[in-house]
């Protein structure tokens, strides 16, 4: 079983750790990290540890895209990227007394004949995929129709398309007649995306909103209150257990990863909002952002409850 994920602003994340951040003076770094980054690819990372053969797609440069494409390929990742000619970036975090300042580069600009590149490539990937995770922003030269393109080709197909975005791009998504199988907004993205505040009180009335038609699955995740979600129609409510947290950046991706799994493997929707709900629970449990340890699973499983609303 194949699943394939598509990155199209993937960044090198650089994290700088100083006892004190200085202004306008030097800072050196002794432990410098860093990490393959972009949330399609924490996405690739726990897939794979779940056990299914990915292929990573998106743009990547001959420099630190090719840095990127290496990492991948030491975890067993298949890597299909497009190769462009602008820079693919660096996204910087320095962790300094308890804070946290980033330094976030916007990333190349796509040509035409690239993004015309990508869509080649895409089709005659997908013949090898059972189901597709879309994440993150598009890079700037795409128009806002990019995503749509890629789910109309995908649905065309019958595979699934989780997709994961948010702001003009998601609303874009919501507004085209080709729709994805399933998102994964959080309440913060609800509220921006509906204009008035979604909480738990009205997030079933919220969901009932026009611009979800069409969609099968809607996933709002809710950190540590586990999720609430639409399927066919009909709601649930994942309660999960407390548990102690070591870095949960990325569990939204891991969340995203468990779903596009459970789905290309016809899991029951207990059992794949169960599984998307652990992936993000174990994410939380690790330092390393996208990143899970499977040994925790089973048991994490058994205490979830899924109840229908
Ligand atoms: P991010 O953008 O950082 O990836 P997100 O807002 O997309 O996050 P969250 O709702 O924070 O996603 O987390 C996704 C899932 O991960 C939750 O539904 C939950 O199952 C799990 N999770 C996240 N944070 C916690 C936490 N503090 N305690 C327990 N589980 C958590």
């Amino acid at each position: 079983m194949s699943i394939l994920t598509v990155t199209l602003n993937p960044a090198i994340d650089i994290s700088y750790p100083l006892e004190y951040f200085h202004l306008n003076t030097v800072n050196r770094v002794a432990q410098v990290g860093k990490t393959a980054g972009g949330k399609g690819l924490n996405v690739s990372r726990v897939l794979k540890e779940l056990g299914a053969d990915v292929v990573a797609t998106g743009f990547a440069d001959d420099i630190l895209g090719a840095e990127i494409v290496k990492n991948l390929k030491n975890e067993g990742i298949d890597c299909r990227f497009t190769k462009i000619s602008g820079k693919t970036r660096n996204c910087i975090a320095i962790l300094h007394e308890g804070q946290q300042t980033e330094i976030l580069e916007k990333g190349p600009r796509i040509l035409r004949e690239e993004a015309k590149g990508f869509i080649d490539n895409f089709k005659a990937i997908l013949a090898e995929v059972e189901a597709i995770a879309i994440s993150g922003s598009l890079p700037d030269g795409l128009q806002e129709t990019f995503y749509s393109a890629l789910i109309a080709i995908a649905n065309k197909q019958e595979k699934a398309v989780v997709l994961d975005c948010s702001g003009s791009t998601l609303e874009a998504v919501l507004k085209n007649s080709h729709k994805p199988s399933v998102i994964k907004p959080n309440l913060e993205e609800l509220t921006d995306l509906l204009g008035k505040e979604v909480t738990l009180e009205n997030i079933k009335d919220s969901l009932q909103d026009k611009l979800f038609d069409g969609i099968e699955w809607i996933v709002v995740s809710l950190g540590k209150e586990g999720a609430f979600a639409k399927v066919s129609g009909e709601f649930y409510r994942v309660k999960i257990p407390k548990i102690d947290v070591v870095n949960p950046v990325g569990s939204g991706d891991a969340t995203v990863a468990g779903l596009v799994y459970g789905i290309s493997q016809n899991e029951t929707v207990g059992n794949t909002l169960k599984r998307a709900n652990v992936c993000g629970m174990l994410n939380a449990q690790e330092a390393k952002t996208g990143h899970i340890n499977k040994a925790n699973y089973q048991a994490l499983f058994d205490q979830l409850k899924v109840e229908k609303i």
